[in-house]
């Protein structure tokens, strides 16, 4: 593979290694809820979650070259370009070997999706949190009282929104047409958001057995 700036970077027999993992996309507006949702899934199916944007963030606090162009595509509310993001997210699912996974954050666009079915394989599903844009903004202007995060402003949120319908959105519904889809209206509060989530996801979790499940159904 090519590196955003060109350099040769030989990947992994990735397909090999990772062993047919089964994986589900998870995708939604800027604080739509996915994170929430995820560490809920986490608990109660034993998913590995991987966030691109985590990632991103642990690249940025390493202090390094490509770090600090993370954090200005990130302030600018853009993408970081497709090949990198993918390699860092193929290095991250081989440090945590898992037969399932939840990617949150991806693809945020159509050539990161293109390259993981190529290098990686096919997602299972795509769980797609459904928030109106307003309560995105509104959430991320809460949010950011406390998060720290050099992304939530105002004017990096409004980008991001921005970035999101042009390029996300087109994903989620290049997904619909495959009927890969899982949709959950995020709107609401985070425990209403959370049994809409877990009825979405569990005609595709009964492979994982576990008191867990039997317990609580
Ligand atoms: P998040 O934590 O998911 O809100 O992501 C924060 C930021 O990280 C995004 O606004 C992007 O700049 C970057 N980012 C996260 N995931 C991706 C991705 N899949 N592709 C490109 N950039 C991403």
């Amino acid at each position: 593979m090519t590196t955003h700036n060109g350099n040769a970077q030989k990947l992994p027999d990735v397909k090999k290694v990772l062993g047919n993992p089964k994986i589900t996309f998870v995708l939604g507006g800027p604080a739509s809820g996915k994170g929430t949702q995820c560490a809920k899934l986490v608990e109660e199916f034993g998913y590995t979650h991987i966030s691109t944007g985590d990632l991103f963030r642990a690249e940025v606090a390493k202090g390094s070259r490509e770090g600090a162009m993370m954090k200005r595509i990130m302030n600018e509310g853009g993408l970081i370009p497709y090949q990198l993001t993918v390699q860092v997210l193929i290095n991250a699912l081989i440090a945590n070997p898992s037969k399932n996974y939840l990617i949150d954050g991806f693809p945020r666009a159509r050539d990161q999706a293109v390259y993981f079915e190529q290098v990686v394989g096919e997602a299972q599903s795509d769980l797609y949190f459904n928030t109106p844009l307003d309560v995105c903004v509104a959430r991320c202007m809460e949010r950011a009282k406390t998060s720290g995060r050099s992304d939530d402003t105002e004017e990096t949120i409004k980008a991001r929104l921005r970035t999101y319908e042009e390029q996300s959105k087109p994903v989620v519904e290049m997904y619909a047409k495959f009927g890969k889809v899982r949709e959950v209206d995020g709107s609401h509060d985070t425990l209403t958001v959370w049994k809409a989530t877990r009825e979405a996801m569990l005609p595709q979790v009964s492979w994982i057995v576990g008191p867990k499940i039997s317990g609580k159904t």
